[in-house]
C-alpha cells in the first residue's frame, strides 16, 4: 500500500475542465469509517452541478467529486463491525470517490447483490432509489397506472422505465433522439415520443386514454414544467425531481386548483433520512435486482484521467444509462 494516490481535485468551481488529476495522500479511515478500493464511480447530473457551484447545497473547494461508487472494502476504522475486508459494496457519500481509495462512514454502505459487477453496483443506488421514491413513496403509482418518464434514456430515466414496468405500470417515455427512444423501448416503455415532437402534449394525453397521465416524473424543468402540467390527468401528481434545463419555471397555483393537481418535490438526500421509506425501497429493489427483473444500466465508461470529458458528455446529453468512471483503469 503506497502513501499517495491519484485523485480528481476541484480548486475552483466552474465547467468540467476545472477538474484536475493530482497526487494526494491516501485517506485514512477514521472511527466508524471504512476505506474502499474504488472500482467504479457513478456520475450523476448532480455531480456536474456541484462542480459548477449550481447544486442544492454549497460546494466547498478544494474537494474531490464523486458521491456514488462501488468497490471492495480494503480496511476498517476503529469500531466498525458487520462488514469484512474484500466485500464488494456500494456507497453513497457526499464526495471523494473520484480517486483510487475513498473513505466513507460504514452507515453509508449499501449492500448490493454480489452478482452485480462493480460498474453495475455504482449505477444502482441514486437512480434506483430515486426512481422508487418517485414511482411509489411519493408518486403512489399502482399497477395499471400510466407514468410519464422524461429523459427516459438517462441514468434516472432507464431506472424509472425498468422499475415502472417491473411494478406493473404503463410507461410513456420522452427523450431527445430516436436512439434514446429505442433504448427506452428495449427496457419496456409502452409509448415513446421525441421530446421536441410538436404534438407531444396531445400525444402524451392520448397515450393515457385521452385523459392525461396520472403520474409524471419531472426532471427537465423550465418551460417543460408547464408542459408537464398540461400533460397531467385531473388529480394527477407531478413529482419534481430535477431541473436539467437549468431554467426557471413558472407555477400558477390557481392552475393546480382548477385541475386538482399535486406537485411534490423529491430530493433523495433528505429522503434517505426516512428509515421506513428507505428500508421499503431497499427491500423491493434488492428483490428485483437479485431476480434480474431490473438490471442497472451501465453507460459510457471512462478512466479517471478523462473525468472532465465524462462530465461534459453528460451535460451535453451525449450519454445514456449511468456514466461510469473507473479509477483503476
Ligand atoms: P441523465 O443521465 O438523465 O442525464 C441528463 C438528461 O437530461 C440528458 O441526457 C437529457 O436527456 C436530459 N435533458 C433534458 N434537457 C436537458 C438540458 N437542457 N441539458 C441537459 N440535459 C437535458 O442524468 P441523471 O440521471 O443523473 O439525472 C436526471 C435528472 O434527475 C437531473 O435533473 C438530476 O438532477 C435529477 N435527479 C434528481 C435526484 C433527486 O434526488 N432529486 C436524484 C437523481 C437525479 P434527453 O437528451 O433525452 O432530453
Amino acid at each position: 500500500m503506497t502513501d499517495t494516490m491519484q485523485a480528481i481535485r476541484v480548486e475552483r468551481l466552474g465547467p468540467p475542465d476545472v477538474m484536475q488529476l493530482q497526487d494526494v495522500p491516501v485517506p485514512q479511515p477514521g472511527p466508524g469509517e471504512v476505506r474502499i478500493e474504488v472500482e467504479a464511480v457513478g456520475i450523476n447530473f448532480a455531480d456536474a452541478l456541484a462542480v459548477a457551484g449550481e447544486y442544492l447545497t454549497r460546494t466547498r473547494v478544494p474537494y474531490t467529486p464523486g458521491m456514488e461508487f462501488a468497490g471492495r472494502i480494503e480496511s476498517l476504522g476503529e469500531g466498525v463491525s458487520g462488514v469484512q475486508p474484500g466485500q464488494r459494496v456500494a456507497a453513497l457519500g457526499g464526495s471523494g470517490a473520484l480517486a483510487r481509495y475513498a473513505t466513507v462512514n460504514a452507515a453509508g454502505l449499501i449492500p448490493v447483490p454480489q452478482s452485480l459487477s462493480g460498474a453495475q453496483a455504482a449505477a444502482f443506488p441514486v437512480s434506483y432509489f430515486t426512481a422508487y421514491h418517485g414511482l411509489k413513496t411519493l408518486g403512489r403509482g399502482q399497477a395499471g397506472d400510466w407514468v410519464l418518464v422524461q429523459a427516459a434514456a438517462g441514468a434516472l430515466g432507464t431506472a424509472s422505465v425498468q422499475l415502472a414496468k417491473a411494478l406493473g405500470l404503463n410507461v410513456v417515455a420522452l427523450a431527445s433522439t430516436e436512439e434514446k427512444l429505442d433504448l427506452a423501448r428495449r427496457l419496456g416503455a409502452d409509448v415513446t415520443l421525441l421530446q421536441d415532437d410538436p404534438e407531444r402534449v396531445q400525444k402524451v394525453r392520448d397515450a393515457a386514454g385521452g385523459k392525461g397521465v396520472p403520474l409524471i416524473l419531472e426532471v427537465v424543468g423550465g418551460a417543460r414544467f408547464q408542459e408537464s402540467l398540461d400533460m397531467a390527468a385531473s388529480q394527477g401528481r407531478i413529482i419534481v425531481i430535477g431541473n436539467a434545463s437549468r431554467e426557471q419555471a413558472n407555477l400558477r397555483p390557481v392552475e393546480l386548483m382548477k385541475r386538482n393537481l399535486t406537485v411534490t418535490g423529491l430530493w433523495l438526500t433528505s429522503l434517505m433520512g426516512d428509515r421506513q421509506a428507505t428500508a421499503e425501497a431497499a427491500q423491493v429493489l434488492g428483490e428485483l435486482v437479485a431476480s434480474g427483473q431490473v438490471v442497472p444500466q451501465v453507460g459510457p465508461t471512462y478512466p479517471l484521467s478523462q473525468s472532465a470529458q465524462a462530465f461534459q458528455d453528460l451535460l451535453d446529453r451525449k450519454t445514456t444509462g449511468k456514466v461510469i468512471i473507473e479509477p483503476g483503469q
